[in-house]
């Protein structure tokens, strides 16, 4: 299957405009080779028997759920290679899927073998995204991932052969211990490698995971902030030098930016089928979300565990929120009611009628979006109808 379309430069509102129409499609793939130690997702190391009760579960999800072909899909997880070529490719075989329409997969070094990655190419996923984090063995320990840079340059081979042209790596930094060196290192072995996308996520210590109850019992150091900020800065500079463009607070594309992500920060529809997915619908302002556990999941006639409904002031702060992390910015009509300061300081933008962060005013998001969100609501009696 076709890559989207050529490129404008990743950052482009266009891309933001496309990342809203139609309907994207998340999957949710919930089995792991093991459950490390920082992480906060719906993923479980002992429940491999459910695999196959899992995808018949999923495929009668998205054909109750999904009416229309699918304008981006999305199989993250846990770990999708996890399910072997044949449940893999069942699973994808049963989206239905726009022509032309992004489909990512998501997978670990360890289990990316040529059989899974063919059958996914196969069955027209078209960007695989795999889970490097580094290339320093101790950093790997500290986040019990199971592969090396081996598994990592074999994956990247096999998804080439296979024919796929768009490749994301997933980087994790400031992760205690890991030195400036060791983050340089990750970053050339990364960029030798030649992926079209990069994710690179600051390590965060989630309380309710092994990792965050070590660190409040004294027994593993938390992150740094301003080692993270300084690791943080490192990368904007290398990435930028190597040709790969900031179109969001922790993404960096070359050409084409991942455009059901940017889906979730500009507000566009999805449906999330599987264990703990969540689905949002502007048109109605609703969101739900899916049973957590995937043994409640495939025991449950119906798969939402929840709703909501969100007002009108919710979803413009929801906006603002998300699309402020993009470096195309949100829509601000009038010029005299941006936050005073903001362009004056560097730390944001105004052009066209849309105002963005710069790389300054990224680094200190919250702070910086909390002005944008109070000055919205003081305007909110104008005419103002899409942000
Ligand atoms: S491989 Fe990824 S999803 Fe699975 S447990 Fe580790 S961090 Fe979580």
């Amino acid at each position: 299957m076709d890559a989207v379309r050529p490129s404008p430069p990743a950052g482009d509102p266009s891309w933001c405009d496309a990342a809203t129409s139609g309907l994207g499609v998340y999957v949710h793939v919930p089995f792991c080779s093991h459950r490390c130690g920082y992480c906060d997702f719906a993923a479980f190391s002992d429940l491999d028997s459910l695999m196959e009760a899992y995808v018949d579960r999923v495929v009668r999800e998205l054909r109750a759920r999904v009416h229309e072909p699918a304008a981006s899909v999305f199989v993250g997880g846990g770990t999708p290679s996890r399910l072997g070529a044949d449940l893999l490719g069942q699973l994808l075989a049963a989206v239905p899927v726009a022509d032309g329409a992004e489909v990512t997969v998501e997978m670990n070094p360890e289990s990316a073998s040529p059989e899974v990655i063919e059958a996914a190419v196969g069955a027209g996923a078209n960007r695989l995204s795999f889970g490097v984090q580094s290339v320093t063995p101790a950093v790997l320990t500290f986040l019990e991932r199971r592969h090396d840079d081996a598994d990592v340059v074999a994956a990247v081979e096999h998804a080439r052969a296979a024919g796929n042209d768009n490749i994301n790596l997933d980087l994790i930094y400031g992760v205690p211990g890991e030195s400036e060196q060791d983050w340089a290192r990750t970053l050339d072995f990364t960029l030798a490698l030649e992926p079209e996308h990069l994710s690179c996520y600051a390590l965060t210590v989630e309380a309710a995971t092994p990792l965050g109850r070590a660190v409040a019992a004294g027994e593993a150091c938390a992150p740094d902030d301003d080692t993270a900020a300084q690791r943080l800065a490192e990368t904007c500079e290398r990435l930028a030098g190597a040709g790969y463009e900031r179109y969001e607070v922790s993404n960096w594309a070359r050409t084409r930016p991942c455009v059901h992500n940017l889906r979730y920060w500009s507000g566009g529809a999805y449906a999330g089928c599987g264990n703990g997915a969540h689905s949002y619908s502007p048109s109605t302002r609703t969101r739900t979300w899916n049973h957590r556990h995937p043994r409640t999941y495939v025991d449950s006639d119906d798969p939402v565990a929840g709703r909501e409904e969100l007002t009108a002031e919710q979803m413009r702060d929801e906006t603002i929120m998300l699309g402020l992390r993009r470096s195309a910015g949100i829509v601000w009509p009038d010029p005299s009611t941006v936050p005073a300061g903001l362009v004056d300081n560097g730390l944001a933008t105004y052009t066209g009628g849309r105002l963005a962060l710069t790389d300054a005013g990224l680094a200190v998001g919250g702070a910086v979006t909390l002005e944008v969100v109070l000055a919205a609501a003081e305007t909110a009696g104008k005419a103002v109808s899409r942000w």
